[in-house]
């Protein structure tokens, strides 16, 4: 059994790892930690007192409840803090959170090393959303053009989404960067064309109603390709996020994306 701990316990993401947890035979659910502590994890998301508190100081939860692993889904601005608080005490953070810089990340990788303690970070944990990505990256070499268009409930703090960035991450991979559209084009209201990743455009699109959704659009002649993707619940990112948690402690280093992982 691999010890976890949650990180963000009481969030919507976090009240479902808590779930996926308890229930997956070959982990085991030690602690549990959100601003918002004081209640039992297990009675929390409906399966029962566990005897498990979610706690308020990660430090202290770690030292109570010596997780092997601590999965974090909290916010963009205090994922990097939890996760080298975390790593100091040899704990393997799997990160969900997005938001994290290149530079966060670049430093996240060092103290992996240095303190022997391997991380991983999947900006998005749905099997289906990377081969949405594996395949963009495929259709991007015979079709150049294209445009990310993400939707995302109107709570996400974020954007793009980090799946949209890791989509336009490796698509780049493939792509040469160029201007796309009309050179000439000019933006009547700002923004109206979207972020520019290397010449792609990435579209925000935030309401209710949505949880995680992404298109990709490639044009050429005469056709388009869109390759489409919906988390339609949070139960979508679960398989993922505990085939993370089963393996993170066998990886070496800063791990990013849930095909480094998968078989
Ligand atoms: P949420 O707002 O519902 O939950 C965040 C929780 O974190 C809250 O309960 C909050 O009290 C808690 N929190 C805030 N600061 C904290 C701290 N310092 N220590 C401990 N807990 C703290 O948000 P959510 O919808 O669950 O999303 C969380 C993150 O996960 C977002 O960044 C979102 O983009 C990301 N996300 C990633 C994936 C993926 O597959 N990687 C999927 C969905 C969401």
């Amino acid at each position: 059994m691999i010890k976890v701990m949650v990180s963000g316990a009481c969030g919507r993401m976090g009240q479902a790892v808590l779930k996926a947890v308890i229930e997956d035979s070959e982990l085991e659910l030690v602690g549990a930690v959100d601003l918002a502590g004081g209640a039992d994890a297990g009675e929390l998301v409906g399966l029962g007192k566990n005897g498990v508190i979610v706690g308020t100081d990660l430090e202290a939860v770690i030292n109570a409840s010596s997780p092997e692993v601590m999965v974090d889904f909290t916010r963009p601005d205090v994922v990097y803090a939890n996760a080298v608080k975390a790593i100091k005490k040899g704990v393997s953070p799997v990160i969900g959170t997005t938001g994290l810089s290149d530079e966060e990340k670049a430093e996240l990788a060092e103290l992996s090393k240095a303190n022997n303690t391997p991380v991983f970070i999947a900006p998005n944990f749905a099997i289906g959303a990377v081969l949405m990505m594996l395949m963009a990256r495929q259709a991007a070499k015979y079709m150049p053009e294209v445009e990310i268009i993400e939707l995302h409930h109107d709570k996400k703090l974020d954007a793009p989404s980090g799946t949209a960035l890791q989509t336009a991450a490796m698509i780049s991979e493939v792509r040469k960067a160029h201007v796309q559209g009309n050179p000439e084009e000019t933006e009547k209201v700002a923004g109206a064309r979207g972020a520019d990743v290397d010449g792609m455009r990435i579209h925000s699109v935030r309401l209710p109603g949505y949880v995680a959704h992404q298109e990709v659009i490639f044009g050429g002649l005469g056709q388009t390709l869109t390759i489409r993707h919906d988390s339609l619940n949070r139960e979508s990112f679960m398989p993922g996020v505990c085939l993370a948690c089963k393996k993170v402690r066998n990886l070496e280093g800063l791990v990013i994306g849930l095909d480094k992982i998968m078989d």
